[in-house]
């Protein structure tokens, strides 16, 4: 700000398509950033691009309530979360960018004795895979969060399972780090360029068409999140998906005062406080299939009743944003990363509210596919075939388990 922010270079080159490259990556998000830099920076691998019909960032990466945890329960999801988690205690240093990762932890109330054992279990399975965790008792949380809803509340807090690494991060920030380190490996990125098919010789894919003309590819990976099903019909496939808008708000900057993330047991809503002081927080998806990237008042008055059942202090606070982005919501709320029927053509998405904190995991994973052909161990469950199988992961239901 002292030089009138005249003179500072760019972060990254506005590529113009080439005629061909090795691997094409459509969708210009975390994942698909993520995915060129592990593709260049960790298996080596050159003539990549990025191709983004809007501006790199523009979608649910830079729209998310920043929350990143490792705190699940299934064995198809626990070891991938916490993969991502240690890359994300790395990705500043790894990067060379301050995406103000701040491991301020997380908390998950539970308001009975039943709630209470499945968050016991869940901690249980945390601490196999290394994530770490405490079981809080009500006692306890009220020295560390006074103003929660304790005594006059429909479902009594009895407690919590905190995770003292999760917390937030700066999300458009993350967008920005990934796209100058994959930029300075060499890698296009290439904006206002929309992918709106794939041609084919032979079943195999040979490259994309594009809103700037064919583009050439030897392997082409899809990473859009809320527009797969749009994106993946221009292969003729259906997916096991539904596209729903995710709102979130903002208040008035604050005093310090919420000890980390916290998340109702009782009901859908979840907040943290941003280091401007803002009170962030968010709830359910809108009940309707859309692709608009706004949603709609009851959903709006739903997730603030949530917020004033918690916190009743919530109420003196003003509004000051919504807004809302488009997720890609799989039947078992679980992602996919993998091969399509399609010889060439690779999938990644399905990540439903919570892919945020799954970014540096799941590019560094589609990499590998890409570079490999092999799905990496700690996302060998994300596979199509498991609706076929039954082998579903259905975490979306454990206890209040958002984002
Ligand atoms: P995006 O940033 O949406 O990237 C996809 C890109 O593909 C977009 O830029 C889009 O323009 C581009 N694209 C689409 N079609 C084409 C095409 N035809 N050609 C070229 N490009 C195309 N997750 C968490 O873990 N924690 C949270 O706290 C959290 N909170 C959330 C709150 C909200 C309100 C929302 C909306 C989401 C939240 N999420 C959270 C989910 C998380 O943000 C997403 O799962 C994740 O960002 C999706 O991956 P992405 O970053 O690659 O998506």
């Amino acid at each position: 700000a002292l030089t009138g922010h005249k003179g500072w270079g760019k972060l990254w080159r506005n590529c113009t398509p080439q005629p061909a490259y090795d691997f094409i990556i459509v969708g210009g998000g975390g994942h698909g950033l993520a995915t060129a830099y592990y593709l260049a920076k960790v298996f080596r691998k050159s003539r990549i691009a990025v191709l983004e019909k809007s501006w790199l960032g523009s979608g649910n990466i830079g729209r998310n309530t920043t929350i990143v945890r490792s705190n699940y329960l299934l064995p198809g999801n626990q070891p991938f979360y916490e993969f991502s988690m240690k890359l994300w205690e790395n990705m500043e240093q790894d990067l060379n960018f301050n995406a103000m990762m701040s491991q301020r932890s997380i908390i998950n109330l539970f308001h009975s004795d039943g709630q209470r054992d499945a968050y016991r279990r869940r901690g249980n399975a945390m601490h196999l895979s290394g994530a770490g965790g405490t079981l809080l008792s009500a006692d306890e949380l009220r020295e560390i969060a006074p103003f929660l809803n304790f005594d006059n509340a429909r479902f009594p807090i009895k407690g919590g399972l905190r995770q003292e690494r999760a917390g937030t991060a700066r999300h458009d920030g993350v967008a920005w780090g990934y796209a100058r380190a994959a930029d300075q490996l060499g890698v296009d990125l290439i904006q206002n360029c929309e992918v709106t098919g794939f041609r084919r010789e032979a079943g195999k894919v040979v490259g994309v068409e594009t809103s700037r003309g064919f583009i050439g590819a030897k392997k082409v990976g899809v990473a859009v999140a809320g527009s797969s099903s749009r994106v993946m019909a221009a292969a003729e496939m259906r997916l096991p998906m539904e596209s729903h808008v995710l709102q979130a708000f903002v208040t008035e900057g604050l005093k310090p005062t919420l000890p980390g993330v916290i998340t109702f047991g009782a009901g859908h809503f979840y907040v943290s406080q941003s280091d401007k002081g803002g009170l962030v927080f968010g709830g359910d998806i809108d009940g309707y299939n859309t692709y608009a990237q706004r949603g709609n008042l009851p959903v709006v008055e739903d997730v603030i009743e949530g917020g004033m059942a918690l916190m009743p202090m919530l109420g003196r606070a003003r509004l000051l944003r919504s807004w809302g982005g488009v997720m890609d919501m799989s039947m078992d709320g679980s992602p996919i990363i993998d091969k399509t029927g399609i010889e060439g053509l690779y999938f990644n998405g399905g990540w439903c509210y919570g892919g945020f904190k799954a970014t540096p995991a799941s590019g560094y994973v589609f990499a590998h596919l890409l570079a490999t052909d092999t799905p990496h161990e700690v996302a060998s469950a994300f596979r199509f075939d498991r609706f076929a199988r039954g082998y579903v992961i259905d975490e979306k239901g454990v206890g209040a388990q958002p984002n």
